[in-house]
């Protein structure tokens, strides 16, 4: 009647409900773990893990485009940034970080590639409490790259929604620290799909818009661009931007950005690893100016995607 898992010592033990049936939907790709290199169906780790039990872990997403790293080495200095002010260490210096995500990419394949590295705190043998007795764990993995934006999203603008979820604030966590404490930035997402919208952005703890799951935001007022400063995880791409600006000769600034200044904004985009600079067409059912995606996000979009065979800005994935 009811089913038995077998122990190590081959006392069964009674199952208490039905087995978790692993559905085997892994993304192509390849991770790095323990020293080997898998498949992503194969990448596994202990439930123990601080990583899964307390999110407590960093990590870096970097993207590979036509064969090419996109500014890797802004990656690598924000990840090895997270891991000293979390009091983790690796065995792998920076370069052999880098040559185990190129392996990644190489045994993947994959020309157009979402990379991650990443820490966990590990578990200790004893299940400590005390974090300091357990074994940081380094991983690494290269799968298919994926983008916040569809196609058509891309092309028309996203429908975003502005939740009156906060962001937790940097006295609590430094947000430079990319980390997995998202479940502010998760409720924010439900209270955007009940609205109706496609993605969210959530507020930081003064009241201004913050920041949504994985991206940041600019507005474009007047021929001039902004973006939260504050509370906000300084996203590589968003530098890019800057970059860009600086480039254009559009000015540019990191500071505080009302709810009321985006929504009367001319032109609003979101930007992230995946999928880069995404223009935003809608807040709460109203449309931003006209509704169109508008010229400043158009030509920043063309530029962002010019850059990625530039070698000043990529490196290239030798593939076997
Ligand atoms: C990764 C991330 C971003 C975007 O950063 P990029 O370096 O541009 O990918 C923004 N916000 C949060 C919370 C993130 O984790």
């Amino acid at each position: 009647m009811s089913q038995t898992i077998a122990t190590p010592d081959a006392k069964p033990l009674p199952a208490l409900g039905a087995l978790h049936i692993d559905p085997h939907s892994y993304p192509e790709g390849v991770a790095f773990l323990d020293g080997q290199y898998l498949p992503m169906s194969q990448a596994k780790i202990s439930v123990l893990d601080w990583g899964f039990l307390h999110s407590d872990a960093t990590y870096d997403t970097v993207h590979v485009w036509n064969g090419r790293f996109f500014r890797l080495d802004l990656h690598l200095d924000r990840f090895f940034g997270g891991l000293e002010k979390l009091r983790m260490t690796i065995p792998f210096d920076r370069d052999g970080v880098t040559e185990i995500l190129h392996n990644c990419v190489a045994l993947s394949g994959h020309r157009a590639a979402y990379v991650e590295m990443l820490c966990t705190r590990g578990a200790s043998p004893t299940f400590s409490r005390d974090p300091r007795q357990a074994v940081n764990r380094f991983m690494a993995f290269a799968v298919p790259f994926g983008s916040v934006a569809n196609a058509e999203q891309l092309q028309r603008g996203l429908r975003v929604a502005i939740s009156d979820k906060v962001r937790i604030p940097p006295a609590s966590i430094d947000p430079a620290i990319k980390n997995y404490h998202w479940l502010d930035l998760v409720r924010g997402l439900y209270d955007a799909y009940d609205r109706g919208a496609e993605t969210a952005l959530i507020l930081d703890f003064n009241g201004n818009v913050a920041e949504g799951p994985g991206f940041n935001v600019f507005c474009v007022k007047d021929g001039k661009l902004s973006t939260p400063a504050i509370g906000v995880l300084p996203g590589i791409t968003r530098r890019t931007v800057f970059d860009l600006c600086a480039e254009e000769g559009l000015a540019a600034t990191a500071t505080d950005v009302s709810v009321a200044a985006l929504r009367e904004a001319d032109e609003v985009f979101i930007t992230s690893t995946a999928g880069g600079i995404m223009p935003v067409t809608e807040i709460d059912s109203a449309r931003i100016a006209d509704g169109n995606v508008g010229p400043v996000t158009s030509r920043l979009m063309a530029l962002y995607w010019q850059k990625h065979d530039d070698p000043v800005w990529s490196s290239s994935v030798s593939y076997p």
